[in-house]
């Protein structure tokens, strides 16, 4: 990357097989492009096992810190969660995760442009699409599902697209998910009204 200016950040979507079977490839890439955002790379793959279990266990920590919010979730609702053990949790969680999404084809995408990382999690909204996803987000608008009923269903909550969670998780997912070649480096029109300093150039 040419330098550290916020306009070159990037970040990683997926368009899970749920988004896909939904027609919503179009509308997903529509709301990250209106904003502002770049698109840099794309491509559809019905992922493997391995390349799941390796995308949500980049990070080392992420094991425990899942386990531990999700037991969390349950005792703030007064529930008592089906394991005191975080990592027994987790296990069940990756699995059903790996299950979920090898299941069919999903869209991989690098977006790039200031606060990249932050703008899409806004735009996409909260990981469980009942409590934590607002009216207006991806996940707010086009899916009802809650993690009562897929915990009691035994699968991962359906939430359209995952999207990196920091900026470290997004370098490390990017470097995952794609090669250098398949990302590409250009100018478009609107990145001189969202970055230049100077607005010169638009009078006759
Ligand atoms: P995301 O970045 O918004 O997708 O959320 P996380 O990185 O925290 O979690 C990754 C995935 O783990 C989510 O998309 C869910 O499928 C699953 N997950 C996270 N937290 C919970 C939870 O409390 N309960 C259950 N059942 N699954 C969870
Ligand atoms: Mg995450």
């Amino acid at each position: 990357m040419k330098n550290s200016h916020p306009k070159y950040e990037r970040t990683l979507v997926l368009i899970k097989p749920d988004g896909i079977q939904r027609s919503l490839i179009g509308e997903v890439i529509g709301r990250y492009e209106r904003v502002g955002l770049k698109l840099v790379g794309i491509k559809m793959i019905v992922p493997t096992r391995e390349l799941i279990e390796k995308h949500y266990t980049l990070d080392p920590e992420w094991r425990v810190k899942t386990g531990v919010k999700t037991i969390k979730g349950y005792t703030d609702k007064g529930l008592t969660p089906p394991e005191t053990d975080p990592l027994k949790i987790t296990e069940k969680i990756l699995r059903n995760l790996v299950n979920y999404m090898t299941k069919g084809p999903v869209v991989a995408m690098v977006w790039q442009g200031a606060h990249s990382v932050e703008i899409v999690r806004k735009l996409t909204g909260g990981t469980e699409p009942l409590a934590s996803a607002q009216p207006g987000t991806i996940r707010g608008d086009f899916t009802i599902d809650s993690y009562r009923m897929s915990d009691q269903d035994g699968r991962a909550v359906r939430n359209i697209v995952h999207a990196s969670g920091s900026v470290k998780e997004a370098a490390d997912e990017i470097a995952h998910w794609f090669k250098k070649e398949e990302l590409f480096n250009y100018r478009l029109a609107v990145d001189q009204m969202l970055y230049d300093v100077d607005l010169d150039g638009i009078l006759e």
